[in-house]
């Protein structure tokens, strides 16, 4: 026995504890204290700027080996990762589609992460919190508490959880036993030509190849046709096809269009199609008074994928996917390895998540959305939705009164298309916006996006912010036009 134990007894056990407890507080103080200045003093910050080479090069240190005191590795940090941050917490960050996070979230993953619960299964209060916000997103969409649902990465992921379950419950065969290629009739997807890429993605990795996803044309506001999508639906059941599934957008990526969610609803039942809402940027849109109607019918979706960490500000990475046929959901990707069976009792006796989505061990994303709801109540979150389509028709008025400027069209929510327009055209036109958009970038003004809408291309401000301010449109579109004429003056005369 002696044998046995000596050379444990000799050896100095290691941990990843502090040695020191007292010393890791003083310092986490003080990386909470640093956080609270960080977010006071955003605004005065620039929206973004280039990493210097220096900066750019600790990022290619290799490997350590040895250690280093915590406070020289949070200062390595400070100076690097902090300082030049993508800046979408900015006021003025208004590029491609996220959250601005809050302090709350944060407040949240930090606990979630002294925890450090897994949420694939189990019997803890975690996993039951989990259950609960996925309920509360039901609730926020008017979907049945009979539906059920999972928290993901994020709206990609939560798509691919709504499309696996639509495959798999119209295929007509066991899926899971066969595979794709036991489906008699080729299955059909069908989504406008607005279509976010994730979908694309999903298409593929289930098997169906980008093809099987038809894009349906849309009209003058980019909302699906419907009459071109009835008549695809005829055309592939004529050819042979078997229409499986369709997919609305509620706020498409480009232009915030939001598709006639009730007549595809109807449409889809008819034709018996799953239909499958993507909401990752409108879904929320129901809790906000204003807007709400805009999303109507959204409740009558087999499933919906949304995205709290765009409108609910989560800090990255939260996604929901909602099925309304929790039995369908479960049977699309539960299994019950030897090693993970329930117990009556114990931690082994709660649910097993994981039989809800892909993933084996789940992160504990829930707590920073849990505590920013009840923080703030959800009629805070509505009334900010509501803020930011206001402000984006603000926007859009401003740029109708400023002759320089030309709009996209009229907002729907929170997405403003527009560009400088000194009278030119095609590419000219693309190369000075486009330059306009860096320099505001590099000038640490503003970030804005830019994207091709009929055949034009367009900047593009989505405001998914808490923290914008109205005065901070006339500022983006004085220093837009400042920039446009700066850019387009012709060059000063060498002397
Ligand atoms: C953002 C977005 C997605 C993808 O969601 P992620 O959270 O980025 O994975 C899908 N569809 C639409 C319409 C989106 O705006």
């Amino acid at each position: 026995m002696d044998a046995v134990q000596e050379p444990l007894g000799l050896m100095a056990e290691e941990t990843l504890d502090p040695q020191d407890w007292a010393d890791v507080q003083a310092l986490s103080h003080q990386i909470i204290d640093d956080a609270v200045d960080y977010l006071r003093d955003l605004r005065d910050r620039p929206v973004w700027r280039e990493m210097p080479a220096d900066v750019r090069e600790v990022f290619a240190a290799p490997l350590p080996r040895s250690p280093a005191p915590l406070a020289a590795v949070y200062g390595e940090v400070s100076r690097t990762v902090m300082s030049y941050p993508m800046g979408n917490i900015h006021p003025r960050f208004w590029s491609w589609y996220m959250g601005s996070s809050n302090f709350t979230g944060a407040l949240g993953d930090f606990l979630a992460a002294i925890q450090g619960s897994n949420l694939g299964g189990g019997n803890h209060a975690a996993g039951l919190m989990d259950s609960q916000v996925v309920n509360w997103c039901k609730e926020m969409l008017g979907f049945p508490a009979s539906a059920s649902g999972t928290l993901v990465s994020g709206g990609s992921m939560a798509n691919l959880i709504g499309l696996t379950v639509a495959r798999n419950t119209k295929a007509g065969i066991d899926v899971r036993e066969h595979g794709v290629a036991a489906i008699e009739k080729p299955l059909r997807f069908y989504g406008s030509d607005q279509i976010h890429s994730c979908h694309r993605k999903a298409m593929e990795a289930l098997g169906l190849g980008n093809k099987a996803l038809r894009r349906i044309p849309t009209d003058a506001g980019l909302r699906i046709d419907i009459a071109a999508l009835r008549a695809a639906i005829a055309e592939d059941r004529a050819a042979g096809f078997k229409p499986a599934c369709i997919i609305g957008n509620a706020g498409t990526v480009n232009t915030g269009a939001i598709d006639d969610l009730r007549t595809l609803a109807k449409l889809a039942h008819e034709e018996d199609l799953w239909f499958h809402v993507d909401g990752c940027i409108g879904a929320l849109v129901a809790i906000a008074p204003e807007n709400a109607h805009r999303v109507a019918g959204i409740e009558w979706a087999d499933s919906v994928a949304l995205d709290p960490h765009k409108w609910l500000h989560a800090p990255f990475e939260v996604g929901c996917a909602l099925v309304r046929d929790a039995i369908a959901h479960r049977r699309t990707f539960a299994v019950t390895p030897e090693y993970l069976e329930s117990t009556p009792r114990g931690l082994a006796s709660g649910e097993w998540l994981h039989d809800y989505g892909l993933q084996t061990s789940r992160g504990f994303r829930a707590l920073k959305v849990w505590m920013a709801l009840k923080e703030h109540g959800i009629d805070k979150f509505g009334r900010l939705i509501d803020q930011n389509i206001a402000q984006a028709f603000y926007l859009a008025g401003l740029i109708e009164t400023e002759p320089d400027l030309e709009l996209a069209a009229v907002p729907t929510i929170n997405i403003v298309c527009f560009r400088y327009q000194p009278g030119l055209a095609g590419e000219a036109l693309k190369v000075l916006n486009t330059e306009i958009m860096l320099r505001l970038q590099e000038q640490g003004i503003a970030a804005l996006s830019d994207t091709t809408v009929h055949g034009e291309h367009w900047v593009r401000a989505a405001i998914t912010n808490h923290r914008t301010r109205r005065e901070d449109f006339d500022l983006l579109v004085r220093e837009t036009v400042r920039l446009g004429r700066e850019i387009s003056a012709p060059a000063a005369a060498p002397s």
